[in-house]
């Protein structure tokens, strides 16, 4: 039997989670805990459109609370779990309260890294991980005119791109020689070192920032001291500088954890009774044949059915390869694979760079790792089914736009 879950952490993994259970027949009762006040919600459009005011608050939460009434789930808001005991089969909160469970599935996501230089705390130096800061960006994009954004990943591209529609002028700091060169490389990093320009963002490439400088009151941020001695004016700092999965409570109970809490394809830890899903998992997945981490929505999005199938008692691996996707002015995004330890020796392009609209692969010994569609749609399918195939691939037919992606699988 199933028994009562107690599912740790409120956000898209978290509430998918307890949908999975209610869908897959779970009966028992379900508890869900989480740290922040608002139900649980998704984070893509808090770095796009509710950022940009696009769309409406109530189209970001996965449930409403008629919602969780009506499949008898309990959710106790502004929770902070602090303890699993193990044999006891309890989680322990802040206040000392037990909540015993038959299961527990860990969803605690990650916490922003913090930017550690002095300054680093000023009012107006600010990070973009919750609903509320996405509330709090939003109206200080609508108050402001220069904004540094610190870090090349996908919260900086999307906040400077947020801060550019909102009419600011816009720096970002990148420490490599382009954004996002570590996941993509150097040409299809360009793609988006030239979108961004071409948006009048002053990108300051291999850039260190130093130190964060105060205004005349002290308090407040006035600019951002790189490395060479510039000092960038800015009257508000966003930090995107990567996250930390929050791995603690599973830490402290003895669980492996290896940037990760380690768990099967099922997403047990080595207690079969305590779970975990989204950021936090390094899960062994069965087409890679390694464990794999992945701090993307879709992986929050899905894990859960596998999450709930293991509870349920039914045999359902998670095995879908890592997808994300980014929009940023009118250039969108789709990525979907992995390159793993690895690496990749060969990116074939099909399509137009500087559109751009595009198809790009990251290959390894002729077999493609990953694909990314930039302004291309509806190609996600063939590309899954291209890495899927694990074929050698003829790289020229794959830049051959008239050849079929379906047809090289
Ligand atoms: P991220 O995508 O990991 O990018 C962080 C970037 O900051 C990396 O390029 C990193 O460079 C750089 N960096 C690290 N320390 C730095 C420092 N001290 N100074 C300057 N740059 C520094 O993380 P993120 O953009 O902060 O996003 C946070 C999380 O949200 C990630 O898990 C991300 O995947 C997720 N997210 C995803 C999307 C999407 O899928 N569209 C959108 C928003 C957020 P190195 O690589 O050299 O360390």
């Amino acid at each position: 039997m199933a028994g009562r879950v107690v599912v740790v952490g409120g956000g898209l993994a978290g509430a998918k989670t307890v949908e999975a259970l209610r869908d897959g027949g779970h009966d028992d009762g379900i508890l869900l805990l989480k740290l922040g006040t608002d139900l649980p919600y998704e984070r893509p459009p808090l770095s796009k459109g509710y950022l940009q005011g696009a769309d409406e608050r109530s189209s970001v939460f996965v449930h409403d609370a008629a919602w969780y009434a009506e499949h008898d789930v309990e959710v106790r808001l502004g929770v902070q779990a602090t303890a699993l005991d193990l044999p006891g089969r309890d989680v322990i909160d802040t206040s000392g309260l037990r909540h015993g469970y038959d299961h527990v599935v860990l969803a605690t996501g990650s916490a922003p890294r913090r930017l550690d230089v002095p300054g680093g705390d000023l009012r107006g130096v600010v990070y973009l991980r919750t609903l509320d800061d996405s509330d709090r960006l939003r109206a200080a994009l609508g108050a402001t005119s220069r904004v540094v954004v610190i870090g090349g990943g996908w919260i900086g591209l999307e906040v400077a791109a947020a801060a550019r529609a909102a009419d600011c002028q816009v720096a970002v700091v990148v420490r490599d020689r382009a954004p996002l060169l570590g996941v993509l490389g150097d040409r299809l990093a360009g793609v988006f070192a030239d979108l961004h320009r071409a948006h009048d963002v002053d990108l300051r490439t291999s850039a260190d920032v130093v130190r964060v400088v105060a205004s005349g009151d002290g308090a407040h941020v006035g600019g951002v001291e790189l490395a060479d001695g510039e000092i960038l004016p800015a009257d508000l700092v966003v930090v995107g500088i990567g996250a930390t999965p929050r791995v603690g409570l599973a830490r402290d109970a003895g669980l492996a954890v290896e940037d990760g809490v380690l768990v099967d394809a099922h997403l047990r830890t080595a207690d079969p009774r305590v779970l975990a899903v989204g950021d936090i998992a390094r899960a062994a997945h069965p087409f890679y044949g390694t464990h794999v981490r992945v701090e993307h929505w879709a992986n929050a999005l899905n894990q859960p059915t596998t999450a709930a199938a293991t509870i349920l008692g039914r045999d359902e691996p998670y095995d879908e390869l890592p997808y994300f996707f980014t929009d940023q002015y009118d250039l969108g995004m789709e990525y979907v694979g992995w390159i793993g330890p690895g690496g990749y020796d060969e990116v074939v392009v099909r399509g137009d760079l500087e559109g751009p609209e595009l198809v790009a692969f990251w290959l390894r010994e002729g077999r493609v790792l990953a694909g990314m569609n930039v302004n291309v749609w509806d190609v996600v399918d063939d590309v899954r089914a291209l890495i899927r195939s694990r074929a050698q691939v003829d790289t020229t037919a794959l830049a051959d736009t008239s050849v079929p992606l379906a047809d090289l699988a």
